[in-house]
């Protein structure tokens, strides 16, 4: 992409959830239709949650703190660029910022500019490639898609070329996540999105829809990704009409979420496929495990290696601004801050996950951390 690398922060710490000036405290909301400040979705075809979600009680005071901590330590951090190849991005406020958490049982954690609705972009290739395992297996996936690294960008298309054994490489790159979509059962487009959406949704706890700003403008300037779905129709890699799988994959591109949704999506991996609201199981624990360590070895794209190396837990980032990050069976953590860096991952949300994590606890990796408590 462009700019700057940041990955393996080294951050020095002062002592966790003390950081000063202290951020603005929020209240915690109800999980259901978090209110937004910017403009509604626009288009809203399926996938409401079938079932109510009970009131969400706040996290436990450190946890918050530390979470309160990295927002205000990050706050002033202006390295990064917005995406701009999609023109719609390249118009988001810079400037906005907010941090979720929820705990794998429900309590909730939030600073910022937390209801402010942004496309979701490559965060939903998660949840796709776990409809995708919950429907055929998670085998279909490492046989049909591949489940390692490619080192590359997400939307390279040597990756493509030099990879004969799995063409569309991972489904967190842009080969791999088409590829996923046309995995999707359903004999037509509608009964595929009803499905792709209603994942989304039922991890969310509430009904998502299509941001249409958004999915208009990417549809209009995917000329790269055209190229990659008409490769991979040559490669045998799609079956049907790659155009109207790709429609599809910009459309879940197009998602509109907010942090806060983004961590409750996370919560429901964390706690092995169930919503810890509305309590509905979204996919099989065993999908939710291997969804996990999708996300640990592909979620960043080429930085994937160096954030697990740094900061350890399993996380998925978005070209929107969002990244999503799940410390198993205890929290995820959603944040939205729209400047990248050159692999298109959220600065600030690099920045602040890994604080939030090394204070909280999580780092998979960290065998001190494991037995800590929530
Ligand atoms: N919709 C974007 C694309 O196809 C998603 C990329 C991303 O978030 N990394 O390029």
């Amino acid at each position: 992409m462009h700019g700057i690398r940041v990955v393996a922060l080294g951050i020095a710490l002062a002592a966790c959830g003390q950081q000063q000036p202290k951020a603005p405290q929020q209240e915690a909301r109800p999980a259901s239709a978090p209110s937004s400040s910017a403009p509604a979705p626009t288009s809203s075809q399926a996938g409401a949650p079938q079932q109510q979600a009970a009131p969400a009680p706040p996290a436990a005071g450190d946890t918050c703190a530390s979470v309160q901590d990295a927002y205000a330590r990050f706050k002033g951090v202006t390295e990064g660029k917005n995406a701009d190849y999609i023109p719609a991005l390249a118009k988001v406020d810079s400037s906005l910022y907010g941090i979720a958490l929820v705990t794998a049982d429900g309590r909730v954690c939030e600073v910022g500019d937390v209801q402010h609705v942004f496309s979701i972009q490559s965060i939903a290739k998660v949840f796709t490639a776990a409809t995708v395992m919950q429907a055929l297996g998670a085998d279909a996936i490492e046989k049909k898609i591949g489940v390692n690294a490619t080192g590359q960008p997400f939307n390279s298309i040597i990756a493509i070329e030099t990879n004969e054994k799995h063409r569309a490489g991972n489904p967190f790159v842009n080969p791999g996540a088409i590829a996923s979509v046309s995995l999707v059962p359903g004999g037509d487009a509608p009964t595929k999105w009803n499905s792709i959406l209603g994942t989304m949704s039922k991890a969310a706890g509430r009904k998502l829809a299509v941001d249409a700003e958004i999915y208009k403008s990417e549809s209009e300037t995917n000329t790269r990704n055209r190229a990659i779905a008409l490769l991979l129709k040559n490669y045998k890699v799609l079956e049907g009409d790659p155009m109207q799988t790709l429609d599809l994959y910009t459309r879940e591109c197009s998602v509109a979420v907010t942090a806060r949704d983004l961590a409750m999506m996370g919560a429901t991996l964390a706690n092995g496929g169930v919503n810890p609201l509305t309590h509905e199981r979204v996919v099989d624990a065993a999908v939710a495990t291997k969804t996990l360590a999708l996300m640990q070895t592909n979620g960043l794209y080429e930085s994937s290696g160096e954030w697990a190396f740094a900061v350890g837990v399993p996380a998925k980032s978005g070209v929107g601004g969002g990244i999503l990050a799940v410390a198993p069976g205890r929290y995820a953590i959603g944040t939205f801050a729209p400047p990248l860096d050159a692999a298109g991952n959220s600065v600030r949300g690099q920045k602040a996950i890994e604080l939030s994590v090394s204070c909280v606890g999580g780092n998979v990796f960290d065998t001190a951390s494991a037995s800590a408590a929530k």
